[in-house]
Parts: C-alpha cells; sequence; structure tokens
C-alpha cells in the first residue's frame, strides 16, 4: 500500500532522503476527496518528477465562518487507493492540531492579487492558503508542485508568492477536468442536489459562449459579461455572485480583450458555491 505519513518530522525526514538521493520531488497539494481533476494533476507531477507526494489536509485557515470546514466531504481510504493505483509515492496527512499547534500566530498574506473575484466575498481565503501552502513547501521541499487552473486566482496568488518570496520550488499548472456535460469536477459538486447538479451544466455553457463571443470577433469585456451573465441567470436556480473578465496574472479588470484574458465566474445554487473560468484569446 501506498506510505502515509501524518508526522511533519517524518515527512521532512523522508523528502530529506530522497534529495539525498539526488532525485526530483513533486508535490500535490490537496484537500481530499479526490477526483479525476486531482488526479490529473498526479499523473502531470508524475511526468515532471521522480517521486511525488500528495498532501491530503482540509485545512482549516483557509474557511471563513460558516462556511463547509465542519462538512467538507473525506474518503481516506478510497483516495489511497486512487493514489495507489496511480503510482503516486506518498500520501502526507498530518493533523490540524499538529499545522496549527497551540499559540500558532503566523501567516502568509499575498496582496492585491488576493483583493478582487473571491477574495471579495472571502477575505480571509487567500491568507489560509498560502500559509498552508508555505507551509508544506517548507516541509516538503518539492522541486515542482503542481495546482490545477481550477482555481485559477488561487493558481495566481501561489505564483506570486512563490516569486515574491523567492520560493525555490516550479509552480506548475494543469487544465480543468470536467464531467461530461462540462461542469468543472469538484469535490463541492456532491453538495447540488439532482436539480441543481443538471443546471449547474450552465456555467460551462455560458464560458463556451463567452469563447464563441470572442471568436466571432467581440473583444468589448461589459458586452462579454452581460451575456454570460444573461446565460447564466436563464437558469432558475442559479445566483450569481460574479463575472468578472481579469487579467490573469494580476486579477486586475481586463476592458477588452486584446491579449489573453481570464473570465472568472462564482455562482450559487442553493448553499453551494461553484466556481469555473476559461482563458480568453483574441
Ligand atoms: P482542493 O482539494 O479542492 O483544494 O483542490 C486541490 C487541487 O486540485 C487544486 O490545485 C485545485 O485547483 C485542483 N483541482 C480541483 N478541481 C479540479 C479540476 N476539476 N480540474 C483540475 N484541477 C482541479
Amino acid at each position: 500500500m501506498i506510505p502515509v505519513i501524518t508526522d511533519i518530522e517524518e515527512m521532512r525526514l523522508w523528502s530529506k532522503s530522497k534529495r539525498l538521493e539526488g532525485v526530483s520531488l513533486g508535490l500535490v497539494p490537496t484537500m481530499g476527496f479526490l477526483h479525476k481533476g486531482h488526479l490529473s494533476l498526479v499523473e502531470r507531477a508524475l511526468k515532471k518528477a521522480d517521486y511525488v507526494m500528495v498532501s491530503i489536509f482540509v485545512n482549516p485557515t483557509q474557511f471563513g465562518p460558516g462556511e463547509d470546514y465542519n462538512r467538507y466531504p473525506q474518503d481516506f481510504e478510497r483516495d489511497a487507493q486512487k493514489l495507489e493505483s496511480l503510482g503516486a509515492h506518498v500520501i502526507f496527512a498530518p493533523d490540524s492540531t499538529a499545522m496549527y499547534p497551540t499559540g500558532y500566530s503566523t501567516y502568509v498574506a499575498v496582496e492585491g492579487v488576493t483583493e478582487g473575484l473571491c477574495g471579495r466575498s472571502r477575505p480571509a481565503h487567500f491568507r489560509g492558503v498560502t500559509t498552508v501552502v508555505s507551509k508544506l513547501f517548507n516541509i516538503v521541499m518539492p522541486d515542482v508542485a503542481v495546482f490545477g487552473q481550477k482555481d485559477a486566482q488561487q493558481l495566481a496568488v501561489i505564483r506570486r508568492m512563490a516569486r515574491d518570496l523567492n520560493m525555490s520550488v516550479e509552480i506548475d499548472a494543469g487544465p480543468i477536468i470536467r464531467e461530461t456535460d462540462g461542469l468543472a469536477m469538484g469535490s463541492r459538486n456532491m453538495y447540488l442536489t439532482p436539480e441543481e447538479r443538471k443546471q449547474a451544466a450552465v456555467l460551462y455553457r455560458s464560458l463556451c459562449a463567452a469563447e464563441e463571443l470572442v471568436k466571432s470577433g467581440f473583444t468589448n469585456s461589459r458586452d462579454i459579461i452581460r451575456k454570460v451573465r444573461e446565460i447564466i441567470e436563464e437558469v432558475p436556480l442559479a445566483k450569481t455572485e460574479y463575472v468578472e473578465i481579469v487579467d490573469i496574472d494580476d486579477i486586475t479588470p481586463v476592458d477588452d480583450i486584446s491579449r489573453e484574458a481570464l473570465l472568472a465566474v462564482a455562482v450559487w445554487f442553493g448553499t453551494t458555491r461553484l466556481i469555473d473560468n476559461v482563458i480568453l484569446a483574441k
């Protein structure tokens, strides 16, 4: 069976001994309840590094009050089986009290890039993400870490953090893996009722429509955003939180698609918040 390390010091030693052998190390950070999206990142990491570590840690500091920390889905046995059959080398599953012991008081906060899109409704979220990712990098010292384009703002934030803090890790990104009707795979999709699940396919439909608009010559962000909102709002159970077109690196608004730009959406279905995005290019 794939080794599971829960102790931070043991993980550090495992990594260190591998590094001494001169092999390269890849890390895929996750919160578990793995689906094909996560697994595609593991496959990517396996191509880029000799040994691949997958962390499974539901990180309390990235959840806001009233969010789903206490009911976040988990199935460790199933995750371990999937990782084993893919050929990942080790699971790092630390305890939250070991990661955040009594008196814990250090956070990594990236400014600017964290303030738009999801940062508006989830003000402490990215600080939790950058803190835990920094901790994971310090513990396992990977050569490469793989993240999903699904969380495009998170990716921009982590790239910025790694650059600004001179972290010696390559940040790699894998494409969004989707269900057959286009819904981006996500651990939170399981919260959707059957009707919400059906209607949630509108997200991808709206992103494809935006791509078509750009292909047919539309470049004005306001026009594209209006169309995307219209499509989403045709669906009765969808409540739009945001539809925005922003710079891929800075997450600042882009008025005109004269170069690549990120179209990002956040939409509520009942109590479930879904995000999705596409990179638009003229
Ligand atoms: P999570 O467990 O939700 O924190 O996600 C762990 C990693 O998997 C993050 O880098 C996500 O961006 C990535 N991820 C989640 N869903 C998908 C997906 N559908 N396709 C590709 N990557 C994904």
